[in-house]
């Protein structure tokens, strides 16, 4: 546990879908230097809200990932499927305040609709004035107003985005009986007392909702830096899906180092030789967020753990601006 009094509150949010790979390597490494070189805390949290698509055993391998890593939290981790009554609560008092409203709408119907930056369709509003006669209620929307919302991101600078005409109504309480991320992410950042949100560009158009929200439960907005998202060739964000490889636990450092080069900081030759406990020595005073590139996604050619030297030291050209995909 580290003492401090700076009142800063960083988190990493990993969701337990399958083992870390570089790319949530990127975002738990970024978020944890920066909340140090900031003398915060760093919580953890495991965003097992989809609970469908999570396991425990993901959950396991993410925590002995980042005990491999040398990357300590601060107290005790949080788990999303334990908060549901939390989320219910909110929901209801949502509920009560009118902000929210049932919607019957499956996902067919809505096939025709223009779609969100993140592939969402964007809500008709059809259900938004009184569900039509006949149909049941099978999630629950939040309404948003026509205001612009706007945000200044650390990394990727001023952003903002019209909710009702880019997102319109967006779901908090999904037909399958599950609270969505959105809810979820609003609610436990602030019980967490976050301040400060450092995670992948992914989610920066998904920002914008959660600070509506945040605004619609009177809640203070935390500051957002988005860092860029690793890529593969194809251009496919790293993930189970595209097969990205699990971080080796045996060997984390290569991964660290290439993380870090990646998030555009100036890293020596021959890092990757140092004991864990030294990168982190080294990391902790070399971590500079204004060096990070603003761009929302890079390349990461970063290969397999159990490459050889030669492999090894191609990782350690990887990453810097150059990479940028210029998303
Ligand atoms: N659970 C999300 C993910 O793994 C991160 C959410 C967040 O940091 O807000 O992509």
């Amino acid at each position: 546990m580290t003492m401090t009094s700076s009142g800063y509150v960083g988190r990493f949010a990993p969701s337990p879908t399958g083992p870390l790979h570089f790319g949530s390597l990127v975002a738990a490494l970024g978020s944890c230097l920066e909340a140090r070189a900031q003398g915060g805390r760093w919580l953890l949290r495991m965003e097992d809200v989809d609970e469908p698509r999570c396991s425990q055993s993901a959950a396991d391998d993410i925590l002995r990932t980042l005990e491999a890593c040398g990357l300590e939290w601060d107290g005790a981790v949080m788990l999303q499927s334990a908060r549901k009554e939390r989320y219910r609560e909110v929901l209801e008092r949502l509920k009560r305040e009118d902000l929210v409203y049932p919607c019957a709408c499956t996902r067919r119907e809505l096939a025709d609709s223009a779609l969100a930056p993140d592939g969402a369709a964007i809500y008709p509003g059809t259900c938004r004035n009184g569900l039509p006669p006949g149909r049941q209620a099978r999630a629950w929307r939040l309404r948003v107003d026509d205001a612009t919302v706007r945000f200044d991101d650390a990394v990727q600078g001023r952003r903002r985005q019209d909710l009702a005409g880019e997102v319109g109504d967006f779901v908090l309480l999904r037909a399958d009986g599950y609270f969505a991320y959105q809810l979820a992410v609003v609610v436990d950042d602030a019980d967490q007392g976050v301040t400060h949100v450092v995670r992948g560009a992914d989610l920066l158009d998904s920002t914008p909702r959660q600070v509506f929200l945040q605004r619609c439960l009177g809640l203070s907005t935390p500051h957002y830096a988005h860092l860029p998202v690793a890529v593969n060739a194809a251009g496919e964000k790293l993930s189970k899906q595209t097969l990205a490889p699990a971080i080796d636990d045996h060997d984390p450092v290569p991964a660290l180092v290439a993380a870090m080069r990646f998030l555009g900081q100036e890293v020596p030759p021959d890092m990757w030789r140092l004991a864990t406990a030294d990168f982190w020595v080294w990391a902790r005073t070399a971590w500079q967020l204004d060096r990070v590139p603003r761009s929302r996604s890079l390349a990461a050619i970063f290969l397999a753990p159990n490459a050889g030297n030669a492999d090894r030291d191609a990782n350690q050209r990887v990453g810097g601006p150059k990479g940028g995909t210029g998303q």
